[in-house]
């Protein structure tokens, strides 16, 4: 199984308190992102009374994320909880409604989700499935009333990123994206050191993500409908974000080229994508995402001095290091408690997510720019 390999497998540790991480983290002052904070406003969710007034969660989609991590870090969250699941196979309903104690009114297949509209108990739709559905239930779901975090990348090209964002917006339902990353303390250090420019002006970076493909030939991630496309889409689009939140800037041109060492396996799509995103202010980043390759890293180098992170995207396990020294943060903080833990606040405070739709839009113009680049063999535009 590609999961296995793909991140690290995580240790499971007690919840520790976020915000006092956060503050300790960087002197006390908590940094607001330069992503963060959209405009628009909506109402409030139908907060149930049920369990101290955490918002309900309902998983669609039982996969190897929701089972191994979301799940499990959905039993530690302040501000939520798993309240129900969505799910095409009958003998997860009875496992997941014993494991977790899901009482059977919360449980839904696929052709019975539309009347989830019903279920006070569900607040929050996560939609965690292969990447092809990703807007199909993200609009159903906004449909039924309910807010929606979708997981990454957001959709397979970001035409169907802004039509999901629109059908939100029309249903007056918050839209955030699962990037985790963006609180997990040793990324949010390299936002802070990139945006504040404490080592002065960012020259270049280097971002990598991937791991090496075993013999599955059965995963949707092989299938271009299903997956959109290859280590691009599931890998890339965290050198992407990582490029993008190390500068706080938005990278204008894109020049890529594909590489592929196992035709017989990627049919459909790509293995292994080398790309540089050209921004306006002259930084260069040099990226890479690969199906066929162990690498998780991104490195800075500025004016007066560097920064790296590696492992930098696994779930668990980052080590950073600087040129003054290393960073020290807890590298097995469980970043999804405090990404659903924000969302659900995000919801009852009626104000957006750092982590919105529009942000996943902004990576999928760059992955379309990526994929014109490869088939134009010259340097894109990124619109
Ligand atoms: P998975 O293959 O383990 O699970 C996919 C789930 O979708 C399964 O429960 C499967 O039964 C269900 N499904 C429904 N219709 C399907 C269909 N037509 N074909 C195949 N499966 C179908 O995948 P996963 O690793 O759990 O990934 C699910 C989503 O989560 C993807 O969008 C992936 O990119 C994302 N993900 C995010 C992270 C992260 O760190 N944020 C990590 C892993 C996966």
């Amino acid at each position: 199984m590609p999961l296995k390999n793909q991140y690290m497998k995580q240790q499971h540790t007690p919840r520790r308190k976020f915000l006092s991480d956060l503050s300790l983290a960087f002197g006390g002052t908590v940094i607001l992102s330069s992503f963060g904070r959209c405009q628009s406003k909506t109402s409030p969710a139908s907060t149930s009374s049920a369990n101290g007034g955490k918002l309900g969660i309902a998983l669609v989609g039982l996969g190897g994320y929701s089972s191994g991590q979301l799940a499990p870090a959905l039993q530690e969250t302040q501000n939520c909880y798993l309240a129900g699941i969505v799910t095409g196979t009958p003998g997860k309903e009875k496992e997941w409604a014993e494991k977790y104690n899901i009482p059977q009114k919360n449980i839904y297949n696929y052709k019975t989700f539309d009347s989830i509209a019903d279920n006070k108990d569900i607040d929050i739709v996560y939609v965690v499935l292969p990447v092809g559905m990703h807007k199909e239930y993200t609009i159903r779901a906004a449909n039924a009333g309910k807010h929606v975090i979708c997981e990454k990348p957001m959709a397979v090209n970001a035409a169907d990123c802004q039509e999901m964002i629109d059908a939100c917006k029309k249903a007056n339902r918050l839209l955030s994206i699962g990037y985790r990353l963006h609180f997990e303390p040793f990324n949010m250090e390299a936002m802070r050191i990139g945006q504040q420019k404490v080592y002065g002006k960012i020259l270049t970076i280097n971002a990598d993500n991937g791991f090496t493909w075993g013999n599955d030939m059965s995963s949707w991630r092989l299938n271009k409908a299903l997956a959109g496309g290859g280590g691009l889409m599931d890998m890339g689009v965290y050198a992407i974000q990582a490029a993008r939140y190390t500068t706080g800037e938005e990278p204008a041109h894109v020049t890529a080229r594909e590489e592929k060492l196992r035709p017989d396996v990627f049919k459909e799509v790509d293995e292994t994508v080398y790309f540089d995103l050209d921004f306006d202010s002259g930084i260069t980043a040099k990226c890479m995402s690969s199906y066929n390759k162990n690498v998780s890293r991104l490195r800075a180098d500025a004016e007066r001095g560097w920064f790296e992170i590696a492992p930098a995207f696994y779930y668990s396990g980052q080590v950073g290091n600087t040129s003054n020294g290393p960073m020290n943060f807890d590298n097995n903080f469980v970043e999804q408690v405090a990404q659903m833990d924000d969302f659900a606040l995000c919801v009852q405070q009626n104000k957006p997510s750092k982590v919105s739709g529009e942000e996943g839009l902004k990576d999928m113009r760059v992955v379309d720019a990526i994929y014109r680049s490869i088939a134009s063999g010259k340097k894109e535009k990124i619109v």
